[in-house]
């Protein structure tokens, strides 16, 4: 079966973007695949060091995950510190990925601002823990959002460079040097991993601007809706959504140019598992006052079960500790063989 990985960092309250672009997927993949789905706290404290109850934020992404139909016995659900080799081998790739590649990921420059000098170093080596995240179990799909598209492609910049650089070497007589055969990448110790990104939403919006993505860190609280938002929240953040004064068009290409619109239909698409054009000639020709709240609707109908259960299970959270621990554990096993072989090949006393 193929391997699955993904995480989602404990920096906040899960919102809709993060359900489309994310955990839904986690759901449907289980069914086929063998899936470690990981909440990521190494991750969180790269572009903010100190959280306030970094053990609840951990516990209800956990609880999410189950909540959402995550199966925790037939599949992994963890968190990322319990498996010391994460860091491990993101040390190796830190050796084998080049300050220039990290330097031109966008996430970085968004996330460090003007003032990059002062970002941490671990903002900057995110991707590189990332890699070592789904290669310590050398996981071949990752269902991601479209904003960790660039994030993936490096990870198989550095599996092919790990998988050249320790590849099977010839000595060519007579330059006296070292000429790098490597196999043909895929056949090397790490895949290359394919990147899952997909939907009508594959990269849901700020509901305050339709040009900068939905996130857990937006200070604004109105960009997005949150996996525990009630109905009226759900409502009143949706009435409030920008979006221009015209009617929505009725074939897709009417939305060009139109962030808001594009964006609002995509996750109602998202949400109904219907296409845009599908939305668009229902709604086509009406006003946001008729579409904006079916969308609510819509959108309550979805969450309201996840947010219900993600309440009943952070009530007593004995039973998301102990889902973590045992997760941690048969994520560590797994973890501790990928690291011993690369230890092995890079050459250790071990
Ligand atoms: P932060 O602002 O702290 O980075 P985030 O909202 O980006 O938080 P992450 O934990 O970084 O959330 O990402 C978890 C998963 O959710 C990733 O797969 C990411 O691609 C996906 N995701 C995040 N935001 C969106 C979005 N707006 N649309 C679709 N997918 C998203
Ligand atoms: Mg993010």
């Amino acid at each position: 079966k193929p391997l699955v990985f993904s995480g989602v960092q404990p920096t906040g309250n899960l919102h809709l973007g993060n359900y489309l672009g994310a955990i839904r997927k986690f759901v449907a993949l289980q069914e086929d695949n063998d899936c470690i789905y990981c909440v990521v706290d190494l991750h969180a404290i790269t572009a903010q060091l100190v959280h306030d109850d970094l053990k609840g934020q951990i516990r209800s992404i956990a609880a999410a995950f189950i909540a959402s139909g995550i199966d925790p016995v037939k599949h992994i659900v963890f968190n990322q510190s319990a498996v010391p080799q994460h860091a491990e081998l993101a040390w190796i790739f830190n050796c084998v990925a080049r300050i220039g590649w990290m330097n031109r990921m966008t996430q970085f420059k968004d996330k460090a601002g003007k003032d990059r000098e002062n970002a941490s170093l671990g903002l900057l080596a995110y991707p590189s823990l990332m890699a070592a995240d789904i290669l310590v179990y050398r996981a071949t799909h990752v269902p991601v959002g479209d904003d960790q598209k660039q994030h993936l492609e490096l990870a198989r910049d550095i599996a092919q460079r790990f998988n050249i650089d320790f590849g099977p070497k010839i000595r060519e007589t007579g330059t006296g040097v070292d000429m790098i055969v490597g196999e043909e990448p895929i056949h090397g110790y790490f895949p290359l991993v394919e990147p899952l990104i997909g939907g009508p939403a594959p990269r849901v919006m700020s509901l305050k601007d339709g040009t900068k993505k939905m996130s857990k860190s937006d200070p604004s609280d109105l960009s997005r809706i949150n996996l525990m938002d009630d109905a009226d929240t759900i409502l009143k953040k949706i009435r409030k959504a920008k979006t221009d004064p015209d009617a929505l068009p009725s074939e897709v290409d009417g939305l060009e140019g139109r962030p808001e619109a594009g964006n609002l239909v995509g996750i109602y698409a998202a949400l109904s598992d219907r296409t845009k054009a599908d939305v668009l000639a229902e709604f086509g020709g009406q006003q946001f006052s008729v579409f904006k709240p079916a969308l609510a609707d819509l959108a309550v109908e979805v969450l309201a079960p996840i947010t219900t259960e993600m309440r009943r299970l952070m009530d007593d959270t004995t039973h998301i500790d102990a889902i973590l621990k045992d997760g941690g554990e048969r994520a560590r096993a797994r973890a501790e063989k990928t690291m011993n072989e690369v230890s092995d090949i890079i050459g250790f006393l071990r």
